[in-house]
């Protein structure tokens, strides 16, 4: 079978002839074609090399890209349950350590250890190949209803466990508004990709104010997209948030995109950092310390999401698909076949929100 694969850490990708899989299925196993898969910064920065924690699994020389994915159910073992042949499925990405206290209790996004493995980044091969098989514990099932934007499940999986922990960790004091609404609250989120319009989205219909921050005027696409779920682009070169911040988030990795920010922040306010990058030296003056001191400023790092989350974003993938029309499809811009990927996996389609690679 056809499968993009990659040498980490060394650069490059190609399409390549892969064994098929030639073996019956265990009792909990599901064996599934693919259908699509998500590219993202990572893919990116494993193609180019950069990612330095990418590796290939253990006694193998290469890895099979990619961890943003939507599949179809072609077989299953005798015990899977909840799962029949031709349901649409969305794997998890990380599988944890199996000996940490969060990984032994399914939350394998705070491995304690740093020894999970994540399909298509390190140490297990991922989901840009015709066909894989899955343990059940790993698939989410996807409603036929969302099918056509399901690939975006996996990235706002990752936005869902970000928004649940601040709503979780801002309970260290009366936060809502006088009406005991949200609506009082601004949020800021740097950068307009994909996970920045996400976030966007899942601020915007719990009743927050919700802008969104770049340093260039929105693609027609993104001015399109804000403006239906009822939040405010600003280019950040022609002028400031007028507000104070509750909650700032960077998608963006770049300390110049939001430390600058940081000085509007509100009392009580909470800043999430989801973006990463290199290189990038900024130096941070004491009074900014005095400052977040002073006004009780939570700041704190996410990544990665639980089963729990990814079912959690199918809901509102379904509630957003109706209560915001043509906005989750437009988010995907362009589609390429496996044979193009290549091409976009090096660089990105100007104007691009979501590429994602066919394979059917
Ligand atoms: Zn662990």
């Amino acid at each position: 079978m056809k499968a993009l694969v990659v040498h980490p850490p060394n650069k490059g990708v190609e399409v390549k002839e892969i064994s098929d899989i030639d073996r019956s299925l265990n009792g909990n196993e599901v064996l599934i074609k693919t259908i699509a898969n998500g590219i993202c910064g990572t893919d990116r920065g494993i193609v180019s090399g950069l990612l330095k924690f990418s590796r290939p699994p253990t006694e193998k020389n290469s890895l099979v890209l990619g961890h943003e994915n939507l599949g179809q159910v072609i077989d299953k073992g005798s015990n899977v349950q909840g799962l029949s042949k031709g349901d649409h499925v969305v794997s998890i990405v990380r599988r944890g350590c199996g000996k940490c206290s969060n990984c032994l209790a399914g939350r394998q996004d705070f491995c304690e250890t740093g020894e999970f493995v994540e399909a298509g980044i390190r140490g297990l091969d991922g989901f840009m190949r015709e066909f894989y098989i899955d343990n059940t514990s790993y698939l989410v099932r996807i409603p036929y209803e969302i099918v056509d934007i399901a690939v975006l499940l996996e990235p706002l999986s990752n936005v869902v466990k970000a928004y649940n922990e601040l709503m979780l960790t801002q309970r260290r004091m009366i936060w809502w508004c006088k009406d005991g609404s949200y609506g009082c609250k601004n949020v800021a989120v740097v950068g307009s990709g994909p996970i920045g319009l996400l976030f966007s989205l899942i601020f915007s219909v719990q009743g927050f104010n919700t802008f969104v921050l770049n340093k260039r005027d929105p693609f027609p696409t993104e001015a399109e997209i804000i403006e239906k779920i009822n939040a405010k682009f600003i280019n950040t070169t022609k002028g400031q948030l007028p507000y104070v911040i509750d909650v700032l988030i960077d998608t963006s990795g770049y300390p110049s995109a939001f430390i600058p920010l940081m000085n509007k922040l509100n009392k009580n306010s909470a800043v999430i950092l989801f973006g990463t990058t290199g290189g990038e030296k900024f130096e941070v003056n004491a009074d900014l310390i005095t400052y977040l001191v002073e006004n009780n400023v939570l700041l704190f790092g996410s990544v990665n999401a639980s089963k729990r989350d990814f079912e959690e974003g199918v809901n509102y993938l379904t509630i957003w698909k109706y209560r915001y029309p043509n906005v989750l499809n437009k988010m995907i811009t362009r589609v390429v076949k496996p044979e193009e990927a290549s091409e976009v996996l090096y660089t990105k389609p100007r104007g691009e929100i979501k590429t994602i690679i066919s394979w059917v």
